[in-house]
């Protein structure tokens, strides 16, 4: 087969512990998933079903490094999330069998131009624009489970901004478990191996600005440290 120009390869991810790398295929995410951070978003977070909205794949920046502040926004904001590579995909996946299409996890920031979001919002138009953009999801190396006991329950998830805590929360605080969020997706989707989920952030997201340095954490997960750049 002859392409007409040279195909743009998937990304791939490193795995923790070996030379073999995780192919990407694509990215969804939780969009409300830790009460605190749906209060300071203006919501009730227990009247709502978790919903769900999808990043394109080349906002992937693996292991994170030097990421470009993007055009036609001034409210650039950082949201730390445990992020669950699927091994294996379905439909219609039950909650009690999700957690073995789990192949390892990863954390994450899920870069949000809010200015663009809030418009959205506000004029019930489509949240694209304000979460998918290039290098929108640096994602950390990824630690692949080795037994069914390894699954995250509890543990603290972090973000600071040049060595500041702005993000302090616990796994145990989601709304919405992982095997919950693996089952009702599949429900819309047929999942497929090299899918991502990032699975919600809690309370603090703020703003960022060239020059700034976040390093994301999950307590037992690989850190992510993100240099946010200016435009040239
Ligand atoms: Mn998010």
């Amino acid at each position: 087969m002859n392409f007409v120009f040279s195909q743009i390869p998937k990304p791939v991810l490193p795995v923790v512990g070996s030379s073999d790398v995780f192919p990407a295929h694509r990215i969804f995410c939780v969009g409300r998933n830790y009460a605190e951070h749906a209060r300071e978003m203006g919501n009730d977070p227990d009247r709502e079903p978790p919903f769900f909205f999808l990043k394109s794949l080349d906002s992937l920046a693996p292991e994170g490094g030097r990421v470009m502040y993007p055009p036609s926004t001034e409210d650039l904001h950082h949201e730390v999330e445990l992020v669950v590579a699927l091994g294996k995909g379905g439909r219609s996946i039950e909650v009690a069998d999700a957690f073995e299409c789990v192949f390892g996890y990863a954390v994450g920031i899920d870069l949000t131009r809010r200015d663009l979001q809030a418009d959205a919002k506000r004029l019930s138009r489509p949240w694209d624009f304000g979460k998918s953009f290039e290098q929108s999801a640096p994602l950390s190396s990824i630690q692949p489970v080795l037994s069914r006991e390894k699954h995250p329950n509890a543990g603290v998830i972090s973000l600071r901004v040049n060595g500041e805590i702005r993000q302090h929360g616990d796994l145990r605080d989601m709304i919405w478990s992982i095997p919950e969020i693996i089952s009702i997706l599949s429900n819309f989707y047929m999942l497929q191996p090299g899918d991502l989920i990032f699975t919600g952030t809690p309370a603090g997201v703020g703003a960022v600005n060239p020059g700034d340095r976040l390093n994301a954490t999950v307590e037992g997960f690989p850190d992510l440290q993100v240099d946010i750049v200016g435009s040239e």
